[in-house]
């Protein structure tokens, strides 16, 4: 990483000016050591609370390691998402050095130590756990043995992801290979893959995350792995897997990352009649309508959960109305097309363990989104639309719709157009007293 052009020189002679007083440790064994002046990570893009708790466990005594994807991040110069720190402290240990924290966790205890505004997560290398040479069933149920760096390093899933960032003497350290990975933009698991995969199969949805959001490629044998692997993703627990959907329609990389979920064939188990309604082109407009989800997330425009998972939803249900419909042999009513997709929905959303709550959230944006698309003709109507709850989601949800299909265009720019001048009159006449309508009383 000796060619890294990232780092400004203005950087690195503030982290000059700031070394810490204490002993350097020991270089880490049978890792490979990139000095400070070879790789691009200062400590100005570290928060300063990172910083403290970091300083705070090497000046106890213990190693400080950032880890994880901040390490993979601040090495490619991106922001990263959350710092994760790795030490030898003992949870009880970080606990007691830190007033604020608080040990948290049942299948694997890590400390949180709680700012104001910020929770720096502290834990304690560990290892894979054993397993048993024939085990059938390789799934991680317990992975709280304690370790060593390198196998703190090895137990974690792609070799990008397992770097650390040495607080003792600004190094970052590479047990396995990360560094020359992350330069060939590749994403590799670490280990064997088929062993890998099948212990917790959540990793083949991360492999997919990563590639699309660094815009990586799966080296092949990992590729292979997973393409055998796929339907072990019924495994795992269904929240995380949907978590892990989420993850991929919120943060602006969908588009790449569905294809990706269908090409290496994860996407057919987990969401069975999505896939069959995107590959037998029963929804021309799917990819667009995420390539548009994409550049609205990208804008910074925040997409609510129900909006994104309705997104991934609405190819197949349009094509599931419109087959219904030509079965009836005549088109549906309202009432009867929102509790067919109600019927369609429930299920999935069951499957997936949502929560109650987006599953609500989920069944109100839709419906309301075929409201939409029937305006009421009375405008006092049009009225209580714009002030109930989904409407804002089910207009987002439309205008991607919209966008996407070139269908109900017109109806999107009434509604839109409708809203901006309710909204605007309610501004302008915050607080014009409600006129109420006496009744008159019976005699
Ligand atoms: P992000 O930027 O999305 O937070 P991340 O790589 O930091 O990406 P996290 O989910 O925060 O991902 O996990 C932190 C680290 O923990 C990872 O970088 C990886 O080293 C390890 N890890 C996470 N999930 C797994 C897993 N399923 N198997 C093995 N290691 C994992
Ligand atoms: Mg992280």
């Amino acid at each position: 990483m000796t060619d890294q052009p990232h780092s400004h020189p203005a950087d690195k002679a503030a982290d000059e000016q700031r070394e810490p007083d204490h002993e350097q440790q020991t270089a880490a064994a049978e890792g490979v050591v990139i000095d400070r002046s070879s790789h691009p990570i200062s400590r100005r893009s570290i928060p300063e609370n990172v910083l403290k708790v970091l300083y705070r466990l090497h000046r106890s005594g213990y190693r400080a390691y950032l880890c994880g994807g901040s390490v993979r991040d601040l090495l490619m110069n991106r922001t990263p998402k959350d710092f994760d720190l790795a030490t030898d402290a003992h949870p009880t240990e970080v606990r007691r050095l830190f007033r604020n924290s608080r040990i948290i966790g049942r299948r694997f205890r890590l400390v949180h130590v709680i700012f104001q505004d910020q929770t720096v997560e502290v834990s304690t290398f560990r290892r894979e756990p054993e397993r048993a040479e024939d085990a059938e069933n390789l799934l991680i149920t317990d992975d709280n043995t304690f370790g060593s760096p390198l196998q703190d390093a090895r137990r974690r899933d792609f070799t990008i992801n397992a770097l650390f960032y040495n607080i003792a003497d600004f190094s970052v350290i590479d047990y396995i290979g990360g560094l020359e990975d992350m330069t060939a933009k590749r994403i590799r698991v670490i280990g064997d893959p088929d062993v890998r995969f099948r212990e917790d199969p959540v990793r083949m949805m991360r492999a997919v995350e990563f590639a699309s959001r660094l815009d990586f490629e799966i080296e092949p044998a990992t590729r292979e792995a997973i393409v055998r692997h796929r339907n072990e993703i019924l495994k795992a627990s269904p929240p995380r897997v949907s978590e892990e959907i989420l993850e991929l329609l919120r943060r602006g990389w969908s588009g790449d990352a569905i294809r990706l979920a269908v090409d290496v064939g994860l996407l057919e188990p987990l969401l069975p009649e999505v896939y069959n309604a995107i590959v037998n082109d029963r929804a021309p407009y799917f990819w667009k309508m995420l390539e548009v989800l994409d550049r609205t997330v990208a804008s910074g425009r925040k997409i609510s959960d129900a909006v994104s998972l309705s997104v991934l939803f609405l190819p197949w249900i349009v094509a599931e109305l419109e087959a219904e419909e030509q079965r009836r042999d005549g088109r549906m009513r309202l009432g009867e097309v929102i509790l067919f997709i109600r019927e369609l929905t429930q299920p999935l959303c069951a499957r997936m363990a949502l929560s109650a709550g987006t599953r609500h959230h989920i069944e109100q944006t839709l419906e309301t989104l075929w409201r939409l698309l029937e305006p009421p003709s009375e405008r006092r109507a049009m009225f209580r639309f714009v002030y109930r709850e989904p409407f804002n989601d089910a207009l987002s949800l439309l205008e991607l719709y919209a966008l996407s299909s070139g269908k109900y265009v017109e109806q999107f720019r009434q509604w839109q157009s409708f809203a901006t001048r309710v909204r605007r009159s309610a501004e302008e006449a915050p607080d014009a007293p409600v006129k109420r309508r006496r009744r008159k009383k019976k005699s």
